[in-house]
This record gives structure tokens, sequence and C-alpha cells, in this order.
């Protein structure tokens, strides 16, 4: 038996061991989701969404127990980790209105009535990475169950518990038994078995590019829906003409928040030449001032890195030779703390301007004109989001149609809005999640032609 140990990563102790699905279990589990699947579509649109609205309101009630297992397992900050717990519940919330509004399409056609349906897919399996374990679930699971599907989810190896607790909530909401199951287990057994197995008919992976191209090509080999939510390098755009104060005392919670593990973080920073040294005055106190400690402290606004291997990567981007502008403070003894981090590497051809270090690690590098910002912020093999500070709506709006991302924000870092398509371009993925349409890429559109007869 394989088992999976979960250590708190601020203090390094073990938390639990958890049994990880084997192939065989991963087999009886999708078996169970079949069925419950089955049942689940027969389920009139109203009690569907009455059932996700129950499991919205379970979620709600259990915020505070959802934040402090994040907490434990994964070192987010509480705030941060409250306002995860609380997004779930806002997802399920927003889908839950979906059961009712899947509506087809009556189309004009010689001879009778043409109409289409759109029809659940079936199993759905949704492979989730360790950063932001419990929103990134739910906007998976939650636009699957409302479109009449099963979901089998398998959590990233070291952060499974606040799935294995939400699933646990499904289940106390009335969901059918097997229709919401969470497997932890390992990616190469548990997760590569939702990719393989006939029965799935969807995967929806979030994880890194490398993986994901992996998870696509074993898809192609069944013809299978792939979603795929992959990795970043996302550029935050900083022109002369903006308001320079706000761009630098934003700037560090676009790439430190979650310690820089976000797929969106902003950690390409490229600044137009003239403003460049105001703007790294003005950043400089803004890093400082980033408070990195206790996860469990509300005044936190960055934890440890989530273990110990990722710690080394990301320290290994960061050798004694490297071209540090400045840092801020972390805790020292015991967890995996890393400083905020500000480079100025000599290159754009630097491993830190192309690699995604996933870590609170960003490279400064200033830019000549408008023209010289979009082609720098595109010379990156990934396209998930990006900013742009400028005072131009001009400007503002020739950049963000010109940049090759897919959710990008004008003066602000916003990235995830639950009513608001997410994902990314190129390297960064494939399809988008969250909005009005999610649940439509969980259906099937059925066309049924009925001929009418002549009098
Ligand atoms: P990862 O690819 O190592 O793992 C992600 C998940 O895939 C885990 O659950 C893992 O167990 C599973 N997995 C690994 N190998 C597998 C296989 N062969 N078959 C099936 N499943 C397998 O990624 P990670 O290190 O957990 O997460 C970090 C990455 O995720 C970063 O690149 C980050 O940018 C990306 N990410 C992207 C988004 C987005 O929305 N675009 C969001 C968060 C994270």
């Amino acid at each position: 038996m394989t088992t999976l140990t979960i250590v708190n990563p601020s203090d390094e102790t073990v938390i639990s061991e958890i049994e990880a699905f084997d192939v065989e279990q991963t087999d009886a589990a999708i078996e169970r989701a079949v069925t419950a699947q089955k049942l689940w579509a027969a389920w009139t649109p109203a009690d569907r969404a009455a059932a996700l609205r129950r499991f919205a309101a379970a979620v709600e009630a259990d915020v505070e127990n959802l934040a402090l297992l994040e907490v434990r397992n994964s070192g987010h900050p509480i705030g941060n980790a409250r306002g995860e717990a609380a997004h779930v519940a806002q997802v399920l919330q927003y889908y839950s209105a979906a059961p009712e509004r899947l509506i087809g399409k009556q189309i004009p056609v010689a001879g009778g009535l043409d109409v289409t349906f759109l029809e659940p897919i079936g199993v759905v399996g949704v492979i989730t990475p360790w950063n932001f374990p419990m929103t990134i679930a739910s906007w998976g699971f939650a636009p699957a169950l409302a479109a009449g599907n099963a979901v089998v989810l398998k959590p990233a190896e070291w952060t499974p518990l606040t799935s294995l607790r939400l699933a646990e909530l499904g289940l106390q909401s009335g969901l059918p038994e097997g229709l919401f199951q969470v497997l932890p287990g390992e990616g190469r057994v548990a997760g590569d078995r939702l990719v393989t197995h006939p029965e799935v008919r969807k995967i929806v992976f979030t994880g890194s590019t490398l993986t994901g191209r992996s998870i696509m090509a074993k898809a192609a080999a069944q013809v299978k829906h792939v979603t795929l939510e992959l990795g970043g390098k996302s550029a935050n755009i900083v022109f002369a003409d903006s308001d320079l104060e706000k761009a630098a005392a934003t700037a560090p919670y676009a790439v430190f928040d979650n310690s820089g593990q976000d797929c969106c973080a902003r950690t390409r920073l490229l600044v137009e030449r003239s403003a460049y040294d105001r703007f790294m005055e003005l950043l400089e106190p803004a890093v400082k001032r980033f408070v990195v400690g206790d996860p469990a402290d509300s005044a936190t606004e960055m934890g440890p890195l989530v273990s110990k291997p990722h710690f080394d990567k990301v320290a290994s981007y960061v050798p004694d030779d490297t071209d540090v502008a400045f840092r801020g403070s972390a805790p020292s003894g015991p967890g995996f703390w890393f400083p905020p981090t500000v480079l100025t590497p000599r290159s754009e051809t630097d491993r830190t301007v192309v690699d995604e270090i996933f870590g609170p690690v960003v490279a400064v590098l200033p830019f000549d004109d408008e023209a010289d910002a979009i082609r720098l912020a595109n010379s990156s093999a990934y396209g998930l989001s990006g900013s742009i500070w400028t005072q131009s709506l001009d400007r503002a709006l020739r950049v963000s149609r010109a940049v090759e991302a897919g959710t990008l924000s004008v003066n602000s870092h916003s990235s995830v809005r639950y009513t608001a398509p997410f994902g990314g371009v190129k390297q960064s993925g494939l399809g988008r999640e969250l909005g009005p349409d999610a649940p439509l890429s969980f259906t099937e559109t059925k066309n049924v032609f009925i001929a009418i007869g002549a009098q």
C-alpha cells in the first residue's frame, strides 16, 4: 500500500498519512461514478439545482474549518484561505442556476422540428495541482455537476485535505453516493488511470505544462475531451504614463501572493525605461513591507512554499551570484520559507525570465516603447495572464488586444472572477473555465430532427 505523507509547510511536522488509491480502487470509484451519473441525470433540473444550493450552503457553513485545513496543509495565510473557501461556496451557488438554464435550440428546418439537447458527457475526471487546492477543484466539479455529470477528482499528492472535506460536504448535502468522489493518489497511478479509463469521458487538468502535454496525448487515444489549465510567466507592463505609485505598491501582490505559487503571478515586471529608476525606488519599500510569516496570523500576507522539493526548485533559480536588486524578509527555522525576491536579469533570455519558477521571485526588465513592451510580453511560450498600467485608454485597449494571453487586467491585477471566463493561450492551456459558459463545456450537443407528417 502506498501512502501520502501530508506535511505542514510552516513547521515541517507530519499532519497525517493518507492511503493512496491504486488502479483497482480508482477503477471501482469510476464504476460507482458511472452508476451515480445515470441517477443524477434522471433527477429533475430543479432538484439538481436545489442539491447544488444545499452543497453551497454546507461549504459556506464550513468556511472556517476548510480555511484552517488549508493553512495547515498548504501554508496559505488564513485571510487568503478564508477567501478561497468562500469562493468555493460562491462557485457552487453560481452554477446551481445552470441545471434549469441549460437550454438547447429549436432550429428552423423544412418538413419537421429540429431541436438540440445539451446532454451530460458522463463521468468527468478532474486532476488538480497543489497551489490552490479547493478553488481550482471547484472550477471543475461545480459546472460539471451542474451539467449532469459525475466527477472523480484527484487532488495533488501534497494537498488533498480540503478536497476530501468537500467530498464529505457534498455527500452530506444529499448528492447521490458516488456522484462526487475525491481520490487521494499519485498522478502516475490514480491520475493516469482517470486519463486512460474509457468510462471517463472528459479530463479537466490543471498543473504543469509538461504533465498537461502528456495527458493530452493520452486522451487523444480515446478522443477524450480535455480542458488544460497550465503554466504561466505573465507580464506586468508598467508604462511611464501610469499611476506609478499605485503600480509599484500593488506589484508585489501580483507576484508574491500565495508565495508566488500562482499560475497567474506576474513574474515578469516590464517597466518603461524612462520611468524605470523612479519605479524601482517605489518598489523597494513595497517589497520590504510585505508581511511574511505565520500563516495562522491574520496580518500575514505570505506564508511558506508548499514543500521541501519545491523550495529546492525555487532556490535553484537564485544562486549566490544572481543579480538580486532587493529582497523582503522571511522567518528562519523550520518551514519552507523563501523571501520575496526582486531580480534584474541582464538578458531577456535568462532562465529567470523564461522559466516558470512558481515561487516569490520576480524579474524586472526595462522596455523602450509600446511596440517593445508588446514584443517582450509576447516573447514567452506561455500566455495565461497579465496586467497593463497606463492612464491612456487608447494604449490600454491597443496593448490588451496585442498581448497574447487569455486573462488580462488594466490598472489592476485581477485574474479570477467566477462570473468571467478564465484560461490561457499558447502553452498555458486549452479551453476556458468559469463564467456563464463553463457548463456548456461539460455537455455534448445532440441534434434531433422530428418529421411532421402532412395532414
Ligand atoms: P503537476 O503537473 O506536477 O501536477 C498536477 C496534478 O497532476 C497533480 O494532481 C498530479 O498528481 C497530477 N499528475 C502528475 N502526473 C500525472 C500523470 N502522468 N497523469 C495524470 N495526472 C498526473 O503540477 P503541480 O506541480 O501540482 O502544479 C503546479 C503547476 O500548475 C504550475 O505549472 C502552475 O502554473 C500550474 N497551474 C496552472 C493553473 C491554471 O489555471 N492555468 C492554476 C494553478 C496551477
